[in-house]
């Protein structure tokens, strides 16, 4: 008998019937003769019509309070599942995610599992039920109620795979698998059979929404095998492990990031430690830098452009302006219309050229480049937002059709 965690998405669990077709293939799945354990995701929409009832309320709501409202959309989706499944003559039964055992840290909403106590799960599998595990949640410390970050579903389910040591885990989603581009936005993208947790993990951190890069984190870690498939179509899905067949493929996907804002402060001094002062202020405040551009100084100033993610732009802007003498002035300004388009594949390591295919799919599209950052799997650029799928489609030509 082997254990397997499947998990499914919004979208698999959306409503009355996608409830029945997630219970019948959890049901198969156990007639197999397998344990399984199951996390779901909140309904549909759910989690973002919560966050506009939020914003009905308030601009600007308690992070703890955020947390405590979004955790309910996962509780909805496993009383729901379990009940579909009890109604299937399959012995079920639904936990949340502190039942499970999810301890978190404090950071609300972008929680981070800290300890994952499997007893109660165990105990329920020992007694022949399919368990039900609300994703996205967790308890911390103060016993309060936290999430993981948008997406955080797929982090606690290979969580569990980890902690139970499962044979398999599945991500049924609404796609069939891992693309070279989402294939919602380029219809000519082509399914990968494999990819490596390195490029998948770089995939996902860079905008391809199909994992949540955290998830990714943990398997590579872990070393837990993912299997990504359709809860709609029963066909081969994608294989995320450690080492993939490259199949010759030189990029193995085109990524689009739209939650980006680039700040810059102008005019700078151009002395030792700016860089530090600047960025460790950003770091006290729990915001995650990504690009930076530093300009060659001329008279003694110079120019200091990064990019964060768009939810933390405010944040920093204030945090920075609040500190402006520290680090000698400047002039702030943040720019929210520009997106990142990525190319990521390990197969670049060891070819030249791929850095100007890709310059000069953009150039025959007239685009401007605003900011380039490279590492040995990946190309970003950061570009005007309105050009962005325009680049992903060209970009996606030019190497993969
Ligand atoms: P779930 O609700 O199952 O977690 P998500 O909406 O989080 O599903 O992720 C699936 C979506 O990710 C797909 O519908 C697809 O539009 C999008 N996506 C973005 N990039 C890719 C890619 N490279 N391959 C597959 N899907 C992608
Ligand atoms: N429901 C949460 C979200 O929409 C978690 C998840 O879907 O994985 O982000
Ligand atoms: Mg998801």
């Amino acid at each position: 008998m082997a254990l397997i965690v499947q998990k499914f998405g919004g979208t698999s669990v959306k409503d009355r019937s996608r409830i029945f077709n997630v219970a019948r293939i959890v049901m198969n799945t156990r007639n197999a003769g397998n344990d399984v354990v199951v996390v779901v995701s909140a309904q549909g929409d759910t989690t973002d019509d919560l966050i506009a009832k939020a914003a009905e309320i308030t601009s600007d709501p308690s992070h703890r309070e955020m947390d405590m409202l979004l955790a309910t959309g996962e509780q909805i989706s496993i009383a729901l599942l379990t009940m579909a499944l009890q109604e299937l003559g399959v012995s079920a039964i639904s936990l949340t995610g502190w039942q499970a055992g999810f301890n978190t840290d404090r950071a609300y909403s972008k929680a981070r599992i800290k300890r994952l106590d499997t007893e109660r799960v165990e105990s329920e599998l020992a007694r022949n039920r399919v368990v039900v595990v609300a994703g996205f949640q967790g308890l911390n410390r103060s016993d309060d109620i936290t999430t993981l970050g948008r997406g955080g579903s797929d982090t606690s389910a290979v969580a569990l795979a980890a902690a139970l040591h499962a044979d398999r885990c599945q991500i049924f989603t609404d796609v069939e698998g891992v693309y070279t581009a989402d294939p919602r936005k380029i219809p000519k993208a082509t399914k990968l059979k494999e990819i490596t947790f390195d490029e998948m993990l770089e995939l996902a951190s860079l905008g391809a929404q199909v994992l949540n890069n955290r998830s990714v984190e943990l398997a590579k870690k872990y070393n837990v095998e993912l299997e990504v498939i359709s809860s709609i179509n029963p066909v081969p899905g994608t294989i995320v492990k450690e080492e993939a067949n490259v199949e010759g493929m030189l990029i193995k996907g085109v990524a689009k990031d739209n939650d980006v804002a680039v700040i810059s402060i102008k005019n700078v001094p151009d002395v030792p430690g700016m860089s530090f002062k600047v960025f460790s202020l950003l770091a006290q405040k729990n915001i995650n830098v990504d690009i930076i551009l530093q300009s060659s100084g001329s008279e003694g100033n110079k120019d200091l452009s990064f990019t964060v993610p768009l939810g933390d732009a405010e944040a920093a802007v204030s945090a920075l302006k609040g500190a402006a003498s520290r680090f000698g002035g400047g002039e702030i300004s943040v720019d929210k219309n520009s997106a990142k388009v990525s190319i990521v594949g390990a197969g670049m390591q060891s070819h030249s050229g791929v850095a100007s295919t890709m310059f000069e799919a953009l150039f025959n599209q007239n685009i401007n480049i605003k900011m380039i950052s490279t590492s040995e799997i990946k190309i970003s650029v950061i570009i005007d937002e309105q050009d962005a799928d325009k680049a992903v489609a060209a970009i996606h030509d030019a190497f993969i059709n």
